[in-house]
């Protein structure tokens, strides 16, 4: 495995125009992907929320606004917790950014609540939201609740019935959940509903995407909701220790919660970056979700990144254990990162994603989520590859959504 940059003269520029924010460029691309590609009808609404975002994302009062609801609701600063028993199992030191701990159950919140403030300031008059697991659709349906927005979330007919008690929560929480019917039935199809939706009347609507991918400006907006993880470990981190991690693990879905702890920390070269995708039941095609690692390019939801498709670029169905990761996709700035080398992408299966889960279960008394088990088997992994070692892990949720599963797998 590399550890370090694959050094051109190119890959050393994209790199630094990632990090000095002049990537994505204008038409959205980070390199070869990301980009826009979406029917005519709105264009107009991403132009618009990307006028937005410059308008309202760098000013004070809407900075000390998100800083307020990420403090006094969603409860950040998450902590940074050791996790000295997993240390002494693995033979490293681990350190887990804890976004388990934040309201709803997941990182997915700051993004939903930052981007429900900005819709509030661009005067829509209400959200559509996709979710599949459902882990996204609570986080915006808390987030619209919170600020008086109503909101429907659209889910897969297949994915309604697997989380049902998401599907409550939601309900709850007084947003309207409209079951899609049509293609998959499952998040792909609910994410095209979303769209349609949204297409129809791209003035008054507000899309609330759950992820680090679709058409530009979503990539960049989610990272920059998302990058408070990051920016967070990482001064606790040199608080705590005085020092930064050899290296931090991620989980990758889409890739927001991994995009979030990654972005803060390129910069810091000295620093491996490692995303752990889903590798599910074996390398077949239909069998896992590891877009990265087995994909190639191509479009899905308005950009051009790595994908799940056949050789005739018909999208796959996917599969894993955790519905979260669960996504044939993956957002445009993983694949650049990939692309250039700086960081490194694993795949980590059901069952060693299952044992890691126990383990962090028996030696830490902390429930990951499915999603995060996957995280913690790849830190795992490379810390027996690399004795002695510090560890950052981002723990992007908590495993109590996952008890129905889990009642079915052996402990
Ligand atoms: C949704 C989810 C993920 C995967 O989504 P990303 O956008 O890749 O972060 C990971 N972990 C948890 C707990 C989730 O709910």
């Amino acid at each position: 495995m590399p550890v370090e940059l694959i050094e051109t003269p190119q890959n050393e520029d994209l790199l630094r125009r990632l990090i000095d924010g002049s990537l994505p460029d204008q038409f959205g691309r980070y390199g070869m992907f990301g980009g826009r590609f979406v029917p005519e009808t709105l264009v107009p609404a991403l132009e618009r929320l990307e006028q937005g975002m410059r308008e309202h994302m760098d000013t004070e009062d809407f900075r000390e606004e998100l800083r307020g609801q990420l403090h006094n609701w969603v409860g950040r600063p998450t902590p940074l917790s050791p996790a000295p028993r997993l240390g002494d199992a693995w033979g490293a030191e681990v350190w887990l950014k804890r976004e388990d701990l934040a309201h709803t159950g997941a990182h997915k919140i700051n993004n939903s609540i930052g981007q429900a403030l900005l819709a509030k300031r661009l005067g829509v008059k209400r959200i559509v939201a996709e979710t599949g697991a459902g882990q996204h659709g609570v986080a915006s349906a808390a987030a619209c609740a919170r600020l008086g927005l109503p909101c429907r979330v659209y889910m897969g007919e297949i994915d309604i019935e697997r989380q049902a008690p998401n599907v409550d929560r939601m309900r709850r929480l007084g947003t309207e959940v409209f079951t899609v019917t049509t293609g998959d039935r499952t998040l792909r199809a609910a994410i095209d509903e979303a769209i349609r939706d949204w297409v129809s009347d791209p003035k008054d609507t507000y899309y609330l995407l759950g992820s680090a991918i679709g058409p530009h400006p979503y990539p960049l907006l989610v990272q920059r909701l998302q990058a408070v993880i990051g920016e967070e470990a990482r001064a606790q981190m040199l608080a705590v220790t005085g020092e930064l991690p050899d290296i931090a693990v991620a989980c990758v879905g889409g890739g927001s919660n991994a995009i979030g702890l990654f972005h803060p920390l390129l910069g810091d070269r000295s620093i491996q970056l490692l995303g752990i995708e889903a590798g599910g039941r074996g390398n077949a095609l239909g069998e896992h979700s590891a877009t990265l690692s087995h994909g190639t390019p191509g479009v899905l939801h308005g950009n051009y990144s790595m994908l799940l498709q056949d050789a005739n670029g018909q999208v796959q169905e996917t599969h894993s254990v955790s519905a979260g990761l669960d996504y044939p996709g993956v957002g445009p700035e993983h694949a650049l990162l990939k692309t250039i080398g700086r960081v490194q992408y694993g795949v980590i299966g059901d069952d060693e994603a299952l044992d890691a889960l126990n383990e962090c279960c028996r030696l830490e008394g902390i429930l990951p989520a499915l999603e995060s088990a996957h995280a913690l088997a790849g830190a795992r992994r490379w810390a027996r590859e690399n004795p002695g070692k510090r560890i950052l892990i981002g723990m992007s949720g908590r495993g109590d959504k996952d008890m129905p599963t889990l009642r079915t797998l052996p402990i």
